[in-house]
């Protein structure tokens, strides 16, 4: 168990040596020097006065807040992606830090500019806004004032921002850290955690369950702390909520990702009310490995033994083709991520887990950071982050505030990507078993993007309303929670006995409340998308390019119509899920076919 597999992915590191030479740069003190001197200039020329400005007069004031805030985002990315791939060096952790003060100082100076935009009446505002002056700005001003009726005064703004530094942030980093920091003991070796949670993956059930029993081990430890820091950061969302008036402890987070509540709680029913999906599902996979029931641990067991590892440049060689297949622009665009060292690709000791695509600034360029393993989800993996890197480059004329995109849009062009990947891999697929094979990896994924979402989002809302009735909330109850709604998703058809901890494993619910819903809002959104496209085929090629080019300039509602998708329509939600049934029908027609589910499992 202890050998070291070689990718070839060991050497791929970014170079952030466009954003800043080192961190011993003299420019990165000196940009925000320029910046922070810019925002006082701004404060000067425009507090007190927003409500007076002309059309010209209040396009050059969001020219200059685009401006000071790129300053601030670069030094900020340069400083966090450093980070990111060690997280150990302290020296790394504390730039972080510092430049996020500087940057909520920055904010703060800034901030009275939205708070007093949100204060103009409606008349006045709309009639400003129907001029063309403000077309490149509309969306972002109209933006700006959607959180007008949960704005507080000015005074009360600042102290916020100023204090979130030392209060939510520091929170949320700590765990962060916390989680960097666990180490699973396997046998005879320490592993990361992420390494450990590889092995769920591996095809020896031995394996699969040590791995698991490490993890649930490694969890123990600390999970006081956990739940403290989780209960704090509970808390404080309460209290901000409630100084705020927010009706509920998701609206927030569904106002940034402009929708509303009613059309998220109509993808939550909707979707659980087909947690009939993953419960065949395992029913069939149980069969498929020749178990009577699956255990947690088996969940993300091949079907067939295959335990070959992809070498990195072949995953770059099918990735990029798979984009090139789509449209050559977007292949040429994909390719330069490798070619000009956007991506830092393998597991380090200290690196952050996971991947994540980071879009920085449109005068830049995003980084991807991954922990690439060889496995099939890493190629896949490696395919979505390129989805965000692709749909990044192409929004990046539109400037900072039109390219950045609401979360529910900001997984679109990465589950495409994902989805044109995995038809390449199908299609360079003869064998019957490996094609059910790729098959149920791929249900398997899209059942964790959206259902296993949905059920996080209900351990969520469960989790925030507990706190606000019962007060701070024990380790066991919080796992009590997470368990009944696990339970509810699997029904009878999985095993979770001893998976009680793992809610303290995920960093969304800390970092970032509410967040987890988006995947499956982004992901049959995107899912419907290429249904359309193979339906009508190229036809849709210059639409979707569109759409991503269209970045965040336009609410979700109007991207959607650019490919002709009703996003108010509740049933494409139920289309989307169909989809995925059919792909399971399949999957179960091809059991039948190759004759498993009788005595033996496939291998
Ligand atoms: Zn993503």
């Amino acid at each position: 168990m202890a050998t070291i597999e070689q990718t070839g992915a060991e050497e791929i590191a970014w170079d952030l040596s466009e954003l800043y030479a080192s961190s011993d740069d003299p420019r990165l003190d000196e940009d925000m020097a320029g910046a922070e001197t810019a925002a006082t200039a701004f404060r000067d020329r425009f507090h007190g006065a927003v409500a007076t400005l002309s059309v010209d007069e209040l396009a050059a004031a969001m020219a200059e807040r685009e401006r000071i805030d790129s300053i601030a985002t670069r030094a900020i990315y340069f400083a966090h992606l450093r980070f990111a791939t060690n997280m150990a060096d302290p020296t790394r952790g504390a730039l972080v830090a510092r430049l996020q003060e500087r940057g909520a100082a920055l904010e703060t100076q800034l901030l009275f500019f939205g708070l007093e935009w949100a204060a103009v009446d409606d008349d006045s505002a709309e009639a400003l806004l129907a001029e063309s002056g403000l077309d490149h700005w509309r969306h972002n001003l109209r933006s700006l004032r959607k959180f007008r009726p949960y704005l507080l005064t000015e005074p009360e703004e600042r102290l916020m921002t100023e204090k979130s530094v030392s209060g939510v942030s520091a929170w949320s980093r700590l765990y962060e850290e916390l989680l960097g920091a666990l180490r699973v003991q396997l046998d005879d070796e320490e592993v990361s955690l992420e390494t450990a949670m590889a092995r769920l993956y591996l095809s020896d059930r031995d394996a699969r369950r040590e791995a698991t029993e490490g993890v649930t081990e490694a969890l123990a430890p600390g999970l006081r702390t956990r739940t403290y820091v989780f209960n704090t950061i509970l808390q404080d969302k309460a209290i901000d909520d409630r100084l705020r008036g927010y009706p509920t402890w998701i609206t927030s987070r569904n106002l940034a990702n402009e929708t509303t509540d009613d059309a998220v709680q109509a993808l939550v029913d909707a979707t659980v009310a087909r947690y009939d999906v993953p419960q065949r599902y395992y029913t069939l996979k149980a069969k498929l490995l020749g178990l009577d029931r699956l255990a947690h641990f088996d969940r993300f067991a091949p079907v067939a033994v295959d335990s070959e590892k992809t070498p990195w440049d072949q995953a770059r060689k099918i990735v990029v083709e798979a984009y090139d297949s789509f449209s050559t622009q977007a292949g040429e665009i994909v390719e330069r991520f490798f070619t000009d060292e956007w991506i830092d690709a393998p597991v380090r000791p200290d690196k952050r887990t996971g991947a994540f695509c980071a879009t920085t600034v449109p005068d830049v360029h995003p980084y991807i950071l991954l922990n690439y393993t060889g496995d099939r989800r890493s190629i896949l993996t490696l395919a979505h982050e390129l989805g965000h890197g692709l749909h990044g480059v192409l929004a990046q004329h539109l400037g900072l505030f039109n390219a950045s995109t609401p979360l529910t849009t900001a997984e679109t062009a990465s589950v495409f990507g994902e989805a044109l990947t995995f038809e390449r891999l199908l299609a360079a697929e003869d064998d019957p078993r490996r094609r059910l094979d790729l098959l149920t990896g791929r249900i398997e994924d899209a059942i964790a993007t959206t259902f296993r979402q949905i059920a996080m989002n209900r351990f969520e809302h469960a989790v925030h309303t507990a706190r606000r009735s019962e007060g701070e909330l024990a380790s066991e109850r919080i796992a009590e929670l997470w368990i009944q709604h696990q339970r509810q998703l699997f029904g009878d058809s999985v095993d979770i006995d001893g998976y009680e901890p793992w809610w303290s494993y995920i960093p969304h619910f800390t970092g970032s409340p509410g967040y987890v819903y988006a995947y499956a809002y982004g992901y049959l959104f995107a899912l419907s998308i290429y249904r359309r496209y193979k339906l009508e085929g190229d036809a849709i090629v210059e639409p979707y390019l569109e759409l991503l080019r269209t970045g965040g300039s336009r609410a979700p509602e109007e991207l959607a119509q650019l490919v002709g998708l009703d996003l108010t329509d509740p049933a494409i939600w139920a289309t989307g899920i169909d989809a995925l049934a059919e792909e399971l029908d399949e999957a179960e027609r091809l059991a039948e076919e190759i004759g498993v589910g009788s005595d033996h499992g496939i291998d």
